[in-house]
């Protein structure tokens, strides 16, 4: 009789806890499989990539661009890029997780245009993890992207990756502070003067006063030539920030060819 009672207790426990479970999949559904390759990913690794794409995307990145971050492979010197030698950033300092390639161009794709929006919090998860301190900023703003492109994509990932910094920070990410005015033509083929034409007056900021002798982190998901992150950075400092850092997911290589 008392094992039957019990076995009547165990029962919704049990069903709670199985529900909780079903929800908890549900609700980080990048916690079951790897962001990258698809694998399922044991409990006890808790990350969002298996151990195998961890290594791939994460070693053997080479060195370091001292003021932008860009990762270089087979970079010998400790000098500043090509990029920043050409064009030295207005922000004080940018960092950035991996190069973009193989894997975390497959990644980033799924997220802007496969309609993942949830990679959003594995991904800001990694970029808290290489970026800086939250005591350096005061918040966060995210690289803005023009109202008609994100009606027809659905949402800004640079929005959503902030979003997220912003919980696993405790900094405030602003969303209609820095905003993309026009529409630009997509960077890719274009010349770096060109890219700088694209981007003349694109970016504004709303609310100044909201700046004013603050420490800026701009957040986006990719960093090609840098041509947007200096026009967010001008746009800020103009505006009366005090100091600007950049983080990204992925960098391009120099040695790829973009530039
Ligand atoms: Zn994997
Ligand atoms: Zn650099």
């Amino acid at each position: 009789m008392r094992e039957e009672k019990e076995k009547r207790k165990g029962w919704p426990e049990k069903t709670a806890a199985k529900a909780g479970k079903a929800c908890f999949r549900l609700l980080f559904p990048e916690g079951i499989y790897c962001i990258s390759c698809g694998r399922p990913i044991l409990p006890a690794w808790e990350d969002s990539l298996c151990p195998d794409c961890r290594k791939v995307i994460f070693e053997n990145r080479g060195g370091r661009c001292p003021r932008c971050g860009r990762p270089m492979e087979g970079w010998k010197s400790h000098g500043l890029c090509p990029d920043c030698r050409h064009c030295f950033p207005l922000y004080s300092r940018g960092k950035t997780c991996c190069v973009y390639k193989g894997r975390v161009k497959g990644i980033l794709y799924d997220f802007k245009y496969g309609g993942k929006a949830f990679l959003a919090r594995p991904l800001a998860f990694l970029m808290a993890e290489e970026g800086f301190d939250p005591a350096a900023y005061d918040l966060i703003l995210p690289v803005p992207m023009a109202k008609a492109k994100m009606r027809r994509r659905g949402y800004n990932q640079a929005a959503l990756l902030g979003r997220e910094l912003g919980r696993l920070t405790g900094r405030p990410c602003e969303e209609d502070i820095l905003i993309r005015n026009r529409e630009t033509v997509p960077m890719s083929g274009l010349s770096r003067e060109e890219r700088r034409e694209n981007l003349k007056g694109a970016i504004c900021v709303t609310k100044p006063r909201a700046l004013l002798g603050k420490r800026v982190l701009l957040v986006d998901d990719i960093y090609t030539t840098g041509a947007t992150m200096g026009a967010c950075s001008q746009a800020v400092l103009s505006a009366g920030a005090k100091e600007v850092f950049a983080l990204t997911f992925a960098m391009a290589s120099p040695e790829k060819g973009i530039f």
